[in-house]
């Protein structure tokens, strides 16, 4: 279900609280922004944004795009002089964007979400069926079709495999149940 900024506003005693409790001690010195490799592509820096999660602006948080662009290299959680668990902040607000279902994040959360789907059916990450099935979902078919030339010469190198693995047999299903009744347990949820 999509959902527009006042719809955020007001749910904002979610569990933004919970993310906001966990940057309490940030003191604005920004090293997380000279630190951060994506920062140039951000329409707000990581500094602001931990300012606006500190000042509850939630709406003006999921208005941004910069917690879609991190890409978990951890340099600023590295580097942060108070010690704080930035990379799962940044990995916390892109989960909330998809538990929201909100519409501008929408490439960010199919991405994660055939991600994970790939990786649970393959017991690895396969490129090849993992970027078909994000165009296809996100109704973009577009962008793999216009990179076949370059998908044919990786494949007569031997970089890409044009044949599916097979599944991974179910040997992730264990973790992944671990995870989902270990997230529902923190969000006060019965597990699933
Ligand atoms: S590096 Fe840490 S203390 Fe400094 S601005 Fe970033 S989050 Fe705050
Ligand atoms: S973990 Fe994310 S926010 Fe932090 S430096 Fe790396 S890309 Fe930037």
């Amino acid at each position: 279900m999509a959902v527009d900024g006042a719809t955020i506003k007001k749910d904002a005693a979610g569990d933004l609280s919970r993310l906001r409790e966990s940057v309490q001690a940030c003191i604005q010195c920004g090293t997380c922004t000279g630190s951060c490799p994506n920062a140039f592509a951000m329409d707000m820096t990581p500094r602001q944004l931990w300012r606006l999660l500190l000042m509850g602006e939630v709406a003006e948080i999921f208005r941004s795009k910069t917690f879609t662009l991190c890409s978990a290299c951890y340099l600023c959680t590295l580097r942060c002089p108070r010690g704080l668990p930035l990379t799962e902040l940044m990995a916390g607000l892109k989960a909330e964007a998809a538990r929201r279902g909100i519409r501008r994040h929408r490439a960010s959360t199919l991405f994660y979400d055939s991600f994970l789907a790939n990786l649970r059916r393959n017991g690895r990450v396969q490129e090849m069926s993992l970027m078909v099935n994000y165009f296809t979902r996100l109704g973009r078919p577009g962008p793999p079709l216009a990179n076949t030339s370059l998908g044919l010469r990786l494949m007569a190198k031997g970089k890409l495999h044009p044949t599916w693995p097979k599944k991974g047999g179910g040997k992730l299903e264990k973790l992944f149940a671990r995870v989902a009744t270990l997230e529902a347990e923190e969000r006060g949820e019965t597990a699933p």
